[in-house]
Parts: structure tokens; C-alpha cells; sequence
């Protein structure tokens, strides 16, 4: 059988060469860092991380870490449930549930797994889940394992939702699930809108703050804090993988008795391990410093509106932003890959995005900011953009 099968395989691998689609991986060979260094030796600036606060090589993290792994050991070996939790499980959800200002929250080992065990708990056909088109690739997996009635609105389209809502009103509970900041082009949620079509329509709101929490609000809490909505949001999803370390890990956080459900539910809880404690420890490090000061906040958006004002002042075509991902528009799949590629070789590292990651003609590089950017980096990598357009 195995031979028709590697046939089969190489047929495909070949198709996914040819169309330009094939991912490599690239290697680094310290930790990430505003400054990376890769597998040639070659010293690069990174703009392509979610690493939002420069917290993944953060010392106080480290340290804490590192202390409990001396008390808590490294592995868990076990769900939550049966023998794997800790008090420093306990405690880092705590401690979300207070950065969100929510109710309780349920840790999984990534918001992918949150995202995938949130809605068949709760939700049956005789509901229905509204979901924004763009959202996340995990939210849809979700959704699919969910019996509920499925609707799908176009990204941040309200008169759509507002359609879809009406068509909803067949079922019994109603779920409007929509990310903070959508990945692609850094726009957000219009949760005020969005909030105020529930009422009309009766339903309730899940906001996945992956890519928003940390970076949106004035002091980072997400677009729950931007359109002044905390705790008025049933289901809150996020990662601790982007701006909070980004180790591994993430969670649900909301309404206590939704919480509650999960725990007795959700599958990617009951039949997945838990987190090693020494990274619960670290987490609840990374939450401590963003409640005692807003220092890192406060440069992460100094940075974001620095580099974007330059870009438009350089004649860059980028999309209206509000988060720290900075889509700067080439249209042509070939164009941004040889321009990434060209920025790579001065020193700036980003990612260019084609079809199908994107829609057909909307290619891009996406330039990711940082708080551990400094002024000088800002300015390198503006530079870089410009240099690289003269040559191509
Ligand atoms: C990154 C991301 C996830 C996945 O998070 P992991 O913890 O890496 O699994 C889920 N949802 C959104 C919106 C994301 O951006």
C-alpha cells in the first residue's frame, strides 16, 4: 500500500512546489529576541514574531521559570483533573481572569485547543454560531466539531451580521464569535457594534484576544478594554504563546458557570496534559510585570505608531491598522516574496503572505512591532523597505 501512498504524496508535494506555496522552516540559533541570529551566523532584526512585549527572553520570566522548575519539577504527566494540577495552575488562571477583568478561566495547552473544546461543550443544534469570516483557523475547527447551525458573516461586516442574526433567530442560543485583531491585516473587531447587534438580536459574544491581548487598550487588556466592555463579554479566548511569553499555553476566560462547564466538557481538557508548572510560573511572572507598570505597553505603542507613520510618509501602501501587525500592500504573490527575501539580506527580517494565506491579488509583507525594538531598529528596517523598492 505504501508505495501508491509515497506516489500519491510526492504527486501532491510537487503540486504545493510548483504553485510556490511549499514552507520552510527557517533556523535560528539564539533565543528570540528583537536581534535573532540564524543558522549561517548572519545577525538579523526581527519583525516577524508575535513576540509583542519582548517578553519570550524576558530575565524576571527565566528566572521564574527556572525556580520552579526547582520546585515543581518539570512534567506534570497527567490531565488536570486526575493529578495535574498544581497551585501554580491555580494561580496564573487567576490571574487572567483578573488581567480581563472575567469571572474564572480554564487553561489548555494552547488557544488552539481552547478554541477547539469551547463550543461542542456548550452549544447543540438546536443553537446557532455566528462567526466572522476571517477568523481564526482554530475557531473554525471548533465550530466544526459543534452541532450547532452555522453562520458566517463577511469580516467586520455588521449589515451582514445583522442578516445572519435575523436568520439565527430559528435557534435556541445564539454565539457571535469574532477575533480581537485579525492576523492578516491588523484591523479589529468593531465590538461596540457588535455588542449592540447581540442585544438587538439577543445572542451572546466570543472574542478570541489572541493577537489584541496585550497590545490593544491603553493599557493592553484588548479590545475589551478599547470599546470598554470588560466583563460584559460571555467567552474570552487567548494564548499565552504571542505577547505573555510565548512559551505554550492558552485559555478560556468568562462567565463562571461557563467555565465551570468547560472543566466538566471540554475534551481538549479532559484528555490532553496539563502544562509543565515552570511554565504556569513564568506566565503568572508575565502577568505580575503588566499589572505593576505599563512601560512595556506604552513602548510597544510608541513603536507601532512610529514605524507606520514613517512607512506612509515613505509612500508605503499600508492597511488601516489598529494593533501592532503592520500589512504593507504589494498585491503581487512574486513581488512580496522576492521583497522579504531582499529585506532579509539587509538585515530585516519579515515574512511576505500570498494566496491562499490572503486573497488572490493581496499580497504582502506583515511587519510585526515590538516593544524590544528600539528607535535605531524602527529606522533600519523603514530604511530597508525603501532601499529594497528602488531595486526591484
Ligand atoms: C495564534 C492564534 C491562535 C492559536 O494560539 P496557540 O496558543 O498558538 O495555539 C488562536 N487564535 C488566534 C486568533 C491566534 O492568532
Amino acid at each position: 500500500m505504501y508505495s501508491l501512498f509515497k506516489d500519491y504524496l510526492n504527486k501532491e508535494l510537487g503540486a504545493i512546489h510548483n504553485e510556490g506555496l511549499y514552507k520552510k522552516e527557517r533556523i535560528m540559533i539564539s533565543p528570540q529576541g528583537a536581534k535573532v541570529s540564524l543558522v549561517g551566523g548572519e545577525e538579523v532584526l526581527n519583525f516577524c514574531a508575535n513576540n509583542y512585549l519582548g517578553l519570550s527572553n524576558n530575565e524576571q520570566l527565566i528566572d521564574a521559570a527556572k525556580k520552579a522548575l526547582d520546585s515543581h519539577g518539570y512534567g506534570m504527566s497527567s490531565v488536570r483533573f486526575i493529578c495535574g494540577t498544581t497551585n501554580l495552575h491555580k494561580e496564573l488562571e487567576k490571574a487572567i481572569a483578573k488581567y480581563f477583568g472575567t469571572d474564572d478561566t480554564i487553561l489548555y495547552a494552547a488557544c488552539f485547543d481552547a478554541n477547539g473544546g469551547v463550543f461542542e461543550p456548550l452549544f447543540n443544534k438546536e443553537d446557532a454560531i455566528i462567526s466572522d469570516s476571517l477568523n481564526h483557523a482554530s475557531i473554525i475547527d471548533g465550530v466544526r466539531l459543534c452541532k450547532a447551525q452555522r453562520y458566517r458573516y463577511a469580516n467586520a461586516d455588521m449589515d451582514d451580521l445583522e442578516e445572519k442574526l435575523k436568520l439565527a433567530q430559528a435557534q435556541r442560543f445564539r454565539l457571535i464569535v469574532t477575533d480581537g485583531v485579525f492576523s492578516m491585516d491588523g484591523n479589529i473587531a468593531p465590538i461596540n457594534e457588535i455588542l449592540a447587534l447581540s442585544e438587538k438580536y439577543n445572542a451572546m459574544v466570543m472574542i478570541d484576544e489572541s493577537h489584541s491581548a496585550g497590545v490593544v487598550g491603553e493599557t493592553g487588556r484588548g479590545v475589551t478594554q478599547l470599546y470598554n466592555c470588560r466583563g460584559k463579554i460571555e467567552i474570552i479566548t487567548g494564548t499565552l504563546g504571542k505577547a505573555f511569553g510565548g512559551a505554550i499555553g492558552g485559555f478560556t476566560t468568562g462567565k463562571k458557570e461557563i467555565i465551570e462547564m468547560l472543566r466538566q466538557r471540554s475534551r481538549p481538557y479532559l484528555f490532553s496534559n496539563s502544562i509543565p508548572p515552570f511554565v504556569a510560573a513564568a506566565g503568572i511572572e508575565a502577568f505580575k510585570i503588566l499589572s505593576e507598570s505599563n512601560i512595556l505597553v506604552d513602548k510597544l505603542h510608541s513603536n507601532t505608531r512610529y514605524f507606520i507613520s514613517e512607512m506612509i510618509k515613505n509612500g508605503f501602501d499600508i492597511k488601516p491598522t489598529q494593533s501592532a501587525i503592520c500589512a504593507v500592500m504589494l498585491y503581487d504573490a512574486n513581488l512580496a516574496q522576492k521583497y522579504a527575501s531582499k529585506l532579509l539580506d539587509k538585515g530585516i527580517y519579515v515574512t511576505g503572505f500570498s494566496y491562499p494565506v490572503v486573497p488572490k491579488g493581496q499580497a504582502r509583507i506583515r511587519v510585526q512591532l515590538s516593544a524590544e525594538h528600539t528607535m535605531a531598529h524602527l529606522q533600519k528596517a523603514v530604511q530597508a523597505f525603501c532601499e529594497v523598492r528602488e531595486n526591484l
